[in-house]
Formats: structure tokens, C-alpha cells, sequence
């Protein structure tokens, strides 16, 4: 190499290792040289030895070292910080200070946590990280009939494989003597009372802006209630309301419950409380005792922004910032456990890790990356209104998350046998990727007995390029498919295919999950799943690999005997 080489090949090693963790490989560096100096192409094998001293002396450096030779000596490497770049899709938080903002997220441990929960969890993280402040995981677990054990552990799952780091983890049932204590000093100061009407008589006084008897009775009175709900009232008798205005526009706003009797057990603190708070009362004392500053919720709780103000100046506990952003789904993947659970009922849907599904689980399997989620998250911003995203945006993000690292591996569905005459060799050896490191594999074709895909191998006759093998002129004979091996001419203009040998490949099953929904129904044939024959070298990448069937896609390897389609 030439000193201008050199400094080149010096700027990619600085802007590789950036771009990775502080480190690059003289593996990586090379192929992106040859990228930008085709002419040195001729002397690759010379270049790695020249390639070694670089990259160590890079990889001695510490990352802001790189950057600073980066700035200064080959500026036009630089690239903006790419998650900087995505946080620009949020907008600043009003009255925010580095080092003070507190955001939450609150999931319910009701079931499992899906792309809607994706999105509210990391905006809540990335304004943690953009202010310098924490972000509090707190599950929201006052509805002991729909909780259970099982949900909070899938919910911290998914939210570990999203990257997501919270500064404190807790219960809101943690914090139910306090809470039911603030409930009853809001029935002390008459700010609110137990309604003892039957619930019809409740919704329909709602209705018709009319305050029901039980409200104009003295907070003594009130008080002797409130103890008879822990004890000689049974569900369903007594409800705790907000003294709200019946007469608001925001129905919200008329006098609204903030506890009910459940006598259900509860997963983490069994029969210790029956009492309950909604989800209103629950929310407002538990962000403002947990010190949140600003507090964000998906649109549907638009309206009940003002309850939420008015029960903390009730309670005179200090108040967070509230703001809304869309609930976030994709076309034809409904999110709802009221479609989701007959599915699964009905055998429709497998489980909640059915790759069909938007849940964390189903993508996970599907072979979307955590960091690809992000980006998508980021990329749509923090709009207000209802976002229905197609998968597809999802995918390309994806698609550019996982190529770098996606082997490249042979696969044939609908196979037809070839035996090849003329061959020299017992194995060929070929790159697991066109221009990253990933090292390299042998596929053995000691015997000339070959698979093809079907669809390529033509009627009788033919020449095909079987990659990493060469030309092959095909003929039909005696009802087997001949190939004789010609030259490795890869200008030859014949077709490029894949194949696979007869000995050590595996049969595996492919499945290929397609929108759940179609017109707003479900769609039986959504699923669909066939046997193919992949390449040896398969039984040795480790489950969870995300590999690039060649002129396929890239598909995830869930077990040993299945992969599942990705994306194109
Ligand atoms: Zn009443």
C-alpha cells in the first residue's frame, strides 16, 4: 500500500471500530477497501498482512481517541451518531432539566407484552437517556381478576430483550396501604364518598348528570362505609367515588370510582387487601409518590388527563406533566386480548409466541431485532394520532439490522436430484457473507450428488451456474437429472442457483408467517410451512441465528428443525 492507501484503510479501521464497540478486524477493513480501490483487488491476499498492524493499533485506542483521529484527519467518515439522530423523532419535554427528569412505564401484568407496550416503553426510555434521568418499571397490578404471576415475568422478558434498563422495578400493589390511606383521607376532606347504589343506578345517574343519594350524605358517614368495605360488604355493594362535577362534558368527570371490592387472590399479595383502586387513583398517587415528572399515556386516555389533574390537587400531592402519544399497531396483526385469546382458545393461533402475532415473543422468534424495534419506534416520531404501521416498515429497518450478521447458507425447497460428473474436488469451500467476516464453510461433494431446486433445473437440458461449484451443462437421462462440470467462468451468463449435497444436508420445516388478518377477518391460511433441504453447515449455527437463504430470505433458525421466514 501507498501512504494515501494507507490513510485510507486507516480511516475505515477508526470508522469501523466507532461504529462497533471500539473494534474492527482487518477482515472488515479489507473488504471495504477493495470497495473504494477496485485496483488493489489484484493484491488482497499482500493487503491483510499490511491490514494487521493497523487494526491492532486501532484496537489499542480508546473510543474517543478514534474519535478525535476520526474528526481530524478523515472528516468525511463521520457520520452523524445514529441514535442521536433518531432521538430528533421526539420532540424536547417542556420544562425539563438534565439530571431531573423521572419517566415510567406502567404496564398491567394482564397479559403479554406486544408492540404497543414496545413503543410506550421506549419513548419512556429514551427520554430517561436524552435528559439524564431514570425511567421506573412499574407494574400496574390493582385488578387482582386479570393479573397473574405469569404476565409480569413475560413483561420483564420482553422488556430485558428490548435493551430496556429501568432505574427501580416495583409494584403498585407494593404501595396499597398508602394508597388505600390517601383514598380514605380524600373521603375524610369530603372529596369523595362510598356510593352504596346498585351499578345500573350508578351508570345511569352518570348518564343523566344526576348525583345520586349516598353523595349527599356527611363524611362520617362515609367513613363508617368505607371500613365496611374491607369487611362486611360484599363486591358489587359499595363502590368509592371522586366528588367530580356530574354535569361536565368529560364523563370522566362525573364523580368516577376510585375503589371497588374484589375478593379475588391477588398473584404477589394474596388475600392481604380487598379494597381496590381503579386505575385512575392508582395511577395519579403512585406517579407522584414514584417522583415521576413527566408522565405519558396512549391516546385512548386522552380524557381522563383532566381526572388525573384534579384527583392530585385533591390529594395536594404533586403533580407530573402528562402528555399523550398514539397507540401503535400493525395492519393485520391485531394487539387486543379480546381477539387474540379465542384465537389461542380455538388452536387458530398457537400461543402468544405464534409468529404471527405483534407480541415481543412472536417477533422475537420471527427474527426482528430488539435495536431494529427501536429505530422503528423512533423513526415514527411522537405523533398523536393513531398510528396503524405497515410491517413492512418494520422489516426494512430489520433487514438492515441483521444483514451484517446473517450467514449466508444454501437452501432448496422442492429438490430435484443432480449427479455431477467431472468434479475434482471433495468439498467446496465458500464465504458465509458477501463482504462481512463471518468466516467461511466447506460443503462436501465427494459423491457429485447434488440437490436443486426444482423450478431452476429446466425440462431436459440446460447449463446452470451452481454457485461456488461453476458452469454445469444438465442432461436427462435414464430419469436422472446429469450435470458435467464445465469451468468456473462466472461470466458465462448462466443462471446462478443454489444447491445442496445429498450427504449431510438436513430436512427442515419452514414456516412463513403472513398477516393474521385480512378485510378485518381471520385468515386460516396465514400460516404456512414446507420441508426443504439445507446445507451441513446449518446443524452448526447456534438457534436464534438469523441466516440469508440464498435467492430465499433471511429466516431465523428457531430449532434445529425449523426456521422461520423473516423477510425478503
Ligand atoms: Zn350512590
Amino acid at each position: 500500500m501507498d501512504d494515501e492507501q494507507a490513510r485510507r484503510a486507516r480511516g475505515i479501521a477508526l470508522q469501523n471500530a466507532l461504529e462497533h464497540g471500539g473494534s474492527t478486524k482487518p477482515g472488515i477493513v479489507i473488504s471495504k477497501l477493495l470497495g473504494e480501490l477496485p485496483e488493489l483487488r489484484s493484491q488482497s491476499s499482500a493487503l491483510v498482512g499490511e491490514l494487521g498492524p493497523i487494526t491492532d493499533s486501532v484496537n489499542a485506542m480508546s473510543e474517543s481517541a478514534q474519535r478525535a483521529e476520526l474528526e481530524s484527519d478523515h472528516p468525511d467518515r463521520l457520520k452523524d451518531e445514529p441514535r442521536q439522530q433518531e432521538r430528533g423523532g421526539l420532540p424536547p419535554l417542556k420544562g425539563a432539566a438534565a439530571g431531573s427528569v423521572v419517566t415510567r412505564f406502567p404496564p398491567e401484568p394482564n397479559g403479554y407484552p406486544h408492540i404497543g407496550h414496545a413503543k410506550a416503553a421506549i419513548i419512556n426510555d429514551e427520554y430517561a437517556k436524552m435528559y439524564d434521568g431514570r425511567c421506573v418499571l412499574r407494574f400496574d397490578d390493582t385488578n387482582p381478576e386479570a393479573e397473574r404471576l405469569e404476565y409480569y415475568a413475560a413483561i420483564k422478558v420482553g422488556l430485558d430483550w428490548l435493551g430496556i434498563e429501568f432505574a427501580s422495578v416495583k409494584n403498585t400493589s407494593d404501595d396499597m396501604d398508602e394508597i388505600q390511606s390517601r383514598g380514605r383521607g380524600l373521603i375524610e376532606a369530603g372529596r369523595a364518598y362510598v356510593c352504596t347504589c346498585k351499578s345500573d343506578d350508578v351508570s345511569k345517574g352518570r348518564r343523566q348528570m344526576k348525583a345520586c343519594p349516598c353523595s349527599k350524605k356527611d363524611a362520617p358517614d362515609h367513613l363508617d362505609r368505607w371500613e365496611k368495605m374491607s369487611s362486611k360488604y360484599s363486591p358489587g355493594d359499595a363502590i368509592v367515588r371522586f366528588r367530580g362535577d356530574m354535569e361536565s362534558q368529560n364523563t370522566t368527570m362525573r364523580d368516577p370510582v376510585l375503589f371497588r371490592i374484589i375478593d379475588v387472590r391477588h398473584p404477589l399479595v394474596g388475600d392481604s387487601y380487598r379494597v381496590w383502586p381503579s386505575y385512575d387513583f392508582a395511577v395519579a398517587v403512585e406517579d407522584s409518590l414514584d417522583g415521576v415528572t413527566h408522565a405519558f399515556r396512549s391516546k385512548e386516555y386522552e380524557l381522563r388527563a383532566e381526572l388525573y389533574s384534579s384527583l392530585l390537587d385533591a390529594l395536594e400531592m404533586r403533580k407530573p406533566a402528562m402528555d399523550v402519544f398514539s397507540r401503535l399497531e400493525f395492519e393485520g396483526m391485531p394487539v387486543s386480548k379480546r381477539v387474540i385469546r379465542p384465537l389461542i382458545e380455538s388452536n387458530a393461533v398457537s400461543w402468544y409466541d405464534d409468529p404471527r402475532l405483534p407480541t415481543l415473543e412472536a417477533m422475537r422468534r420471527r427474527g426482528i431485532r430488539p435495536d431494529a424495534i427501536r429505530q422503528f419506534v423512533l423513526s415514527l416520531g411522537f405523533t398523536k394520532a393513531d398510528t396503524m404501521a405497515p410491517f413492512a416498515t418494520l422489516e426494512s429497518r430489520n433487514r438492515k439490522a441483521v444483514d451484517a450478521t446473517s450467514p449466508r447458507l444454501h437452501m432448496v425447497a422442492d429438490p430435484v436430484e443432480i449427479r455431477i460428473s467431472g468434479l475434482d474436488n471433495d468439498g467446496v469451500t465458500m464465504r458465509n457473507h458477501p463482504t462481512e467476516d463471518l468466516g467461511g464453510r466447506t460443503i462436501p461433494v465427494a459423491d457429485g450428488e447434488v440437490f436443486i431446486p426444482k423450478a431452476d433445473a429446466g425440462s431436459d437440458a440446460g447449463a446452470l451456474w451452481l454457485m461456488g461449484i461453476g458452469n454445469i451443462n444438465l442432461s436427462r437421462g435414464g430419469g436422472v437429472m446429469r450435470g458435467e462440470y464445465v469451468d468456473d467462468d462466472l461470466d458465462s451468463g448462466n443462471p446462478r442457483v443454489q444447491w445442496v449435497p445429498k450427504t449431510g444436508s438436513r430436512q427442515i420445516t419452514v414456516t412463513v408467517p403472513k398477516p393474521l388478518f385480512r378485510g378485518g377477518q381471520y385468515d386460516p391460511q396465514s400460516l404456512s410451512e414446507s420441508a426443504a433441504l439445507v446445507e451441513p453447515h446449518w446443524a452448526e449455527l447456534d438457534e436464534d441465528t438469523v441466516v440469508q437463504f440464498v435467492r430465499y430470505g433471511y429466516c431465523r433458525k428457531d430449532s434445529p428443525g425449523q426456521a422461520i421466514f423473516t423477510h425478503k
